[in-house]
């Protein structure tokens, strides 16, 4: 089968050495050697301040909200976040999982991100946040954004998981917000199989962050501030070193896969529309086909060949029901019913490829 998205396995010998380290060492976690080095070395690759390693993107977002300070009631009502319902499960159940009621509001029907002309309307006592995501890598309208949120006096934080490397204006993406999270798990562009990372706006808001992944314990015997377990191992960090090493190849051979794809099935498909100052970073290649019974039938028709496309994000959101909130968003639940996810990763065999595309483009018929 093939799979819709690989880990990057990076060379073996070269994680064996750093496995040597740790054993030496004797150090397996507790912002260990390898941390600091990842972490230093992330910010240079990203070009980015204010960067703390976690255990996943999923508690970067939580700790991100903590660290902001957006979680607690506001009038001893839930708080609450505006947010998109076109991504992955975990930006909106993070949310409620920490008492913050997400409210959806709709994306946009080409770039697929949250519409900022949507948000103010949905904004009342208890807004504390916004949550946009990049979703597929696309830069969100960040100026715009950015100005509402001044205005009304919320933060942002934007789910930057699908974002790694992602320039916008020929700097990172991941500047913008007043935090932007990744997620390094193992199917992500960059990984360290499980693991992810916050970068805050302000040091202070990341020192904050620092003691509460770490149980908010800051001394041998001092608990300044209330806690969870967030760390990244020793393990995970070593995995990231060598990923990171070969991230040009990654890249460049992810590249060459979404160049031909866009080339034949740009003409006739309906792609995702980003803007012209992005600088994109070939993570995942989405179409959008005309009905929902053509995805079924083609996915069907992708699988009986040994394929394996997969519908990110279907259903919208606004239809899980234990989030609370089913006012349907009718642009994204139409994107989201006619979405599917093409095979992207670098050592895709172009033969492969080639037969994806001629099923793609066979005439299914109705
Ligand atoms: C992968 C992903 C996450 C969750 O990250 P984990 O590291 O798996 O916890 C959050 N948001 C989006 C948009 C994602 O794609």
């Amino acid at each position: 089968m093939i799979p819709v998205a690989k880990p990057y396995l990076p060379s073996r010998e070269r994680l064996e050495k750093y496995i040597d380290g740790i054993y030496e060492r004797q150090w397996l976690t507790n912002n260990g050697q390898l941390v600091q080095e990842l972490t230093r070395r992330l910010e240079d690759y990203l070009g980015v301040e204010n960067l703390l390693l976690v255990s996943n993107g999923t508690l970067a977002l939580q700790i991100a909200y903590r660290a902001l300070g957006i979680h607690g009631p506001v009038n001893g009502q839930p708080a609450e976040a505006i947010t998109t319902p076109f991504t992955f499960i975990a930006t909106a159940s993070s949310l409620k999982w920490d008492g913050i009621q997400p409210v959806f509001v709709d994306i946009n029907p080409q770039t697929w991100c949250l519409h900022p002309a949507n948000i103010e309307a949905a904004i009342t006592q208890n807004t504390r946040a916004i949550v946009p995501v990049h979703v597929f890598g696309n830069a969100c309208d960040v100026e715009a954004i950015d100005a509402i949120a001044q205005k009304h006096s919320l933060k942002v934080i934007y789910d930057a998981a699908h974002a790694f490397g992602v320039k916008y204006k020929g700097e990172s993406l991941l500047k913008h917000g007043d935090a932007a999270t990744l997620s390094f798990h193992a199917t992500k562009l960059f990984h360290t199989a499980e693991g992810g990372a916050i970068i805050f706006k302000r040091k202070e808001d990341m020192e904050r962050a620092k003691k509460m992944i770490n149980f908010g314990i800051t001394g041998p015997e001092t608990i300044e501030a209330l806690g969870i377990n967030a760390k990244m191992s020793e393990l995970q960090a070593a995995m990231g070193l060598c990923v990171l090493d070969e991230m040009d190849v990654n890249v460049q051979g992810r590249k060459a896969v979404w160049c031909r794809y866009e080339k034949v099935l740009g003409q006739t498909l309906q792609l995702q529309v980003r803007p012209k100052e992005l600088d994109y970073n070939y993570a995942y290649f989405p179409i959008v086909l005309q009905s929902e019974k053509r995805v079924v039938r083609l996915a069907a028709q992708l699988r009986e060949n040994g394929v394996l496309a997969r519908r990110y994000f279907y259903p919208s959101l606004e239809s899980v029901t234990c989030l609370g909130l089913e006012v349907s968003q009718s642009i994204s639940k139409d994107i989201a019913s006619r979405i599917l996810c093409l095979p992207i990763f670098s050592d895709l065999k172009s033969s492969d490829q080639a037969r994806i595309v001629s099923i793609v483009m066979s005439p299914l018929g109705d």
